[in-house]
């Protein structure tokens, strides 16, 4: 039987906290009856620096709940890092880690198929969205679209898939040589390439609190997204370089017919035009360079990605493997 953690990133749960540990500590009791988790299963719920009672709550079922383990980050340092961080300490511990959301929003019954899956040989099981009606529209349309855009952009993801996915210990340990700050997982992790399945999900609503994606941490995970795996939006200015230069050496031809036509007065419109939309393209593909620059400059100060300040809970070394931290 696997040893399987179920990694939970929480920031700001407190309130459905009590919820999710209840759910996933039947889910985990019921895996062990039917032989798909053995009795060191655990749940490991990530603290991203919480404001409000998530640490203290953690702490406290993991007093009271043998399967309970938390790991609280010393500052917030967004889902993406919250979730890495719970992974690369599951690694230590599991056969296989799940990661899910706290909010309950992915139907947790469909860890079996992931398991069973994990069992079948697989070392990555991706959780896919059937329908997305529980999201709101606006929700459910910038996101099919920003799929669709990667893709464009040549960048490999799954389709519908958030981070609700089955890992195997050799894919997180493969997963833990990827050393880039700007973490995108759902980009990194097709990139490890072992054998890998779907499962397919429909996704709930929120089971209670509020989103913790706010628009502009949503369109700064999609920048990320997309520039941290794809160098075509570089390509794209250049091939808009040459298109401009030749364009204008057309207006310049334009301008030098009309002076000596005499016609100098009435190009000032078209003078003006340009001096505004060259101004315009030279400044967006500034912009675009910056980006990648501002990449370089993070990514060569390789500063940790996060940092634990606690752990709770009794975490359990696999057996045959004496050498390792346990709690
Ligand atoms: N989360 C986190 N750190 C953050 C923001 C979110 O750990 O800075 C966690 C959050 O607690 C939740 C998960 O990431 O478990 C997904 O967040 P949410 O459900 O709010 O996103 P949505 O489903 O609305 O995209
Ligand atoms: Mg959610």
């Amino acid at each position: 039987m696997p040893t399987v953690y179920l990694v939970v990133p929480c920031y700001n749960e407190e309130e459905v906290l009590p919820e999710t540990v209840r759910q996933l500590t039947e889910k985990l009791a019921s895996m062990e009856k039917r032989g798909l988790a053995d009795e060191k299963s655990r749940m490991l719920l990530v603290d991203d620096g919480s404001r409000d009672a998530t640490w203290s709550l953690i702490q406290k079922f993991s007093q009271e709940n043998p399967r309970v383990c938390g790991l609280k980050l010393a500052h917030n340092r967004g889902h993406q890092n919250a979730l890495l961080a719970g992974l690369m300490t599951a690694r230590q511990y599991a056969d296989c880690a799940v990661s899910l959301d706290a909010d309950l929003q992915d139907d947790v019954d469909v860890i079996d198929q992931f398991v069973q899956k994990f069992q079948e040989g697989c070392d990555v099981v991706y959780g896919v969205r059937n329908k997305r009606e529980t999201d709101t529209f606006f929700k459910r349309t910038t996101a099919q679209g920003f799929y669709r855009f990667l893709k464009l952009l040549g960048v490999e993801v799954v389709y519908n898939h958030a981070d609700y996915r089955l890992m195997s210990r050799r894919a997180l340990d493969a997963l833990s040589e990827y050393r880039e700050t700007n973490l995108f997982l759902r980009g990194i992790v097709p990139l490890i390439g072992y054998r890998s399945d779907y499962v397919y999900y429909d996704r709930k609503e929120r089971f209670a609190g509020e989103s913790k994606y706010p628009l502009k941490k949503m369109l700064s995970f999609a920048l990320d997204g997309v520039t941290s795996f794809s160098v075509k939006p570089l390509k794209f200015i250049s091939s808009l370089g040459i298109l401009v230069s030749l364009g204008s050496v057309l207006g310049l031809l334009y301008a030098l017919i009309s002076h000596f036509t005499g016609h100098t007065v009435e190009g000032w419109t078209a003078i003006v035009c340009s001096i505004w939309l060259l101004g315009g393209i030279q400044l967006l593909c500034v912009g675009v360079v910056g980006t990648y620059v501002g990449k370089i400059y993070s990514e060569v100060k390789a500063r940790p990605r996060y940092r634990i300040e606690q752990e709770t809970g009794r975490l359990e070394p696999r057996t045959g493997q004496p050498g390792e931290k346990g709690l």
